[in-house]
């Protein structure tokens, strides 16, 4: 499965890559260089098996990135909000995805714990959390795999919520900005997505989004 022991590897396949999308189309990198306008921005998890390019078959300049461990929509992630701020104030980005993924690392460090990393614990604290509000229902699907790939879906819609909750998002609600917002599982037992559904009704009860979303 690993093709790449050596990094120079890398380095070799990027000049092959970029010959290329030269012999193919010589403006390609041209067309690149102007400035980028993405259509979606994505809050995923850092793990090396989710690449989102290759899984969605997007091209460069087509998604705006934030991965951190868990996909976390966490309030006190500067760099979180930057990204947040840009997609929608510079680059009016109207589509955000959230992407967790089953056997995730994070999740199940925010289960099981771990014995000297405590700086992920820590990071992963708001998933057990949600994992202890949500026990009774989880330990009920009977299954370890099970329990783990359910609470990523329920971390995801709660990420999702975090980000509604962020004065960014609701003052681009106030300006009448449209913005989607959408919680996706990346299953990687069959290279899937799920696009999960959201509790909208009970967001716009807390008056999380605008009524007529
Ligand atoms: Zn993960």
């Amino acid at each position: 499965m690993i093709q790449h022991n050596d990094y120079t590897d890398l380095l070799k396949n990027n000049q092959l890559w970029a010959a290329e999308k030269l012999k193919t189309d010589p403006e390609y990198f041209d067309e690149l260089a102007k400035p980028q306008k993405p259509r979606f921005l994505f809050i995923g998890c850092s793990d090396s098996r989710i690449p989102l390019d290759l899984i969605t078959e997007s091209e460069p300049g087509e998604i705006f990135v934030h991965r951190n461990i868990a996909n976390q929509v966490n309030f006190t992630d500067l760099n979180l909000l930057s990204i947040i701020e840009y997609a929608i104030e510079i680059l009016n980005i109207g589509d955000i995805i959230v992407l967790g993924h089953y056997k995730c690392g994070g999740v199940k460090a925010a289960v099981d714990g771990l014995d000297t990393e405590d700086i992920v614990e820590n990071w992963v604290s708001p998933i057990s959390d949600l994992y202890h509000f949500h026990r009774r229902e989880l330990e009920e699907l009977g299954d370890k795999t099970k329990m783990l790939d359910r609470l990523s879906e329920m971390n995801v819609i709660a990420q999702l919520k975090n980000l509604l909750r962020t004065p960014i998002i609701q003052r681009a609600f106030r300006s009448n900005k449209k913005i989607y917002f959408h919680g996706w599982i990346f299953d990687i037992n069959t290279g899937l997505i799920k696009d999960l559904p959201l509790p909208l009704q009970e967001w716009k009860g807390y008056d999380l989004l605008p009524d007529d979303y």
